[in-house]
């Protein structure tokens, strides 16, 4: 049975979560909008930050539709000083950030004869200069407060070749994996914890709208989903919902002992390439 929205619980009640690159890159459920009404559905108040104020809007009315509460932020999470005003204006609003979700991710096909250097660098601070960004901001006020969990999103094309050269987003996405294993041994004992969520091949907007023109000749989304759910031993792409309940579960205080890990959330595709 796929995962839709779980049932509304307490487990995040009172925690105030900020989720960046929260918002989704067209209409329907992207990972970040599904981890935002997931958030709030077990009662978290979630902060939405996008590099579009639209988008994480659109995000912030899902919640508010679950009577969940928080805000739209716009920011580029690779720009430290909008990302230092973000959350200066989540604290002045609720005094507190208990949960990161690091959710911005961006790719390109090429290899390294292929990669031009600006997309190269741009990828890197995305993807990886965005977690050392955010988490400057947010490690110190974890640590004023005795705890904190940070949930980044990486991929499962940061641990395996998937059979396409994607090398700026296999190798930023390895990174991101990494850099939550080392935040996670520094800050263990400030009840600090760092996480990582590792999707494999999940459908949603972005993969409909911009997967679907890299992987057809004719940006056929249909049949370049029916392509990747091939891949799939389960048969089929995971759904946002199926992401968003990992990275609630590695926020919330049942994963209270877990920390430094990884949580692979593929449908069983990486066994294929091990
Ligand atoms: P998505 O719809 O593109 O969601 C990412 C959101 O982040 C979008 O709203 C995007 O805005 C925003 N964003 C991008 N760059 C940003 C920046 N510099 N600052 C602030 N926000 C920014 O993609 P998704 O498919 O849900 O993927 C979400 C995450 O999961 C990504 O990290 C992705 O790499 C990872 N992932 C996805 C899959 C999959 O199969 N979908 C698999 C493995 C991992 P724009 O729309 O304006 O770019």
């Amino acid at each position: 049975m796929q995962a839709r929205l779980p049932a509304a619980s307490t487990r995040l009640a009172g925690k105030v979560a900020l989720v960046a690159g929260g918002g989704s890159s067209g209409p329907g459920w992207s990972i970040g909008k599904a981890c935002c009404a997931t958030l709030a559905r077990h009662g978290a108040t979630v902060c939405v930050l996008d590099a579009r104020l639209d988008s994480a809007r659109d995000a912030l009315a899902a919640v508010q539709a679950l009577g969940g509460k928080g805000v739209a932020l716009q920011a580029d999470v690779a720009d430290p000083q909008a990302m230092q005003d973000a959350v200066q204006s989540i604290m002045a609003e609720y005094g507190r950030l208990d949960i990161l979700q690091a959710n911005a991710g961006i790719g390109k096909v090429g290899g390294p004869e292929d990669i031009d250097l600006a997309d190269w660098e741009r990828i890197q601070k995305v993807n990886v200069d965005s977690l050392v960004i955010a988490s400057r901001l947010v490690l110190p006020i974890m640590r004023e407060q005795g705890g904190g969990a940070i949930v980044a999103v990486s991929s499962v094309a940061g641990l395996r070749y998937l059979g396409y050269p994607h090398l700026a987003y296999n190798v930023t996405k390895a990174a991101v994996i990494q850099f939550a294993r080392m935040i996670a041994q520094q800050y263990a004992p400030y009840g600090i914890r760092a996480n990582t969520v590792v999707p494999g091949l999940i459908d949603t907007p972005r993969v409909r709208h911009t997967v679907a023109r890299m992987f057809t000749a004719d940006g056929d989304a249909e049949k370049a989903g029916a392509a990747r759910a091939r891949q799939v031993p389960m048969g089929r792409m995971g759904t946002p919902w199926e992401v968003a309940n990992a990275v609630a579960f590695l926020a919330s205080d049942e994963a209270a002992y877990i920390t430094g890990t990884e949580l692979v959330v593929d449908g069983g595709l990486i066994g294929k390439y091990a």
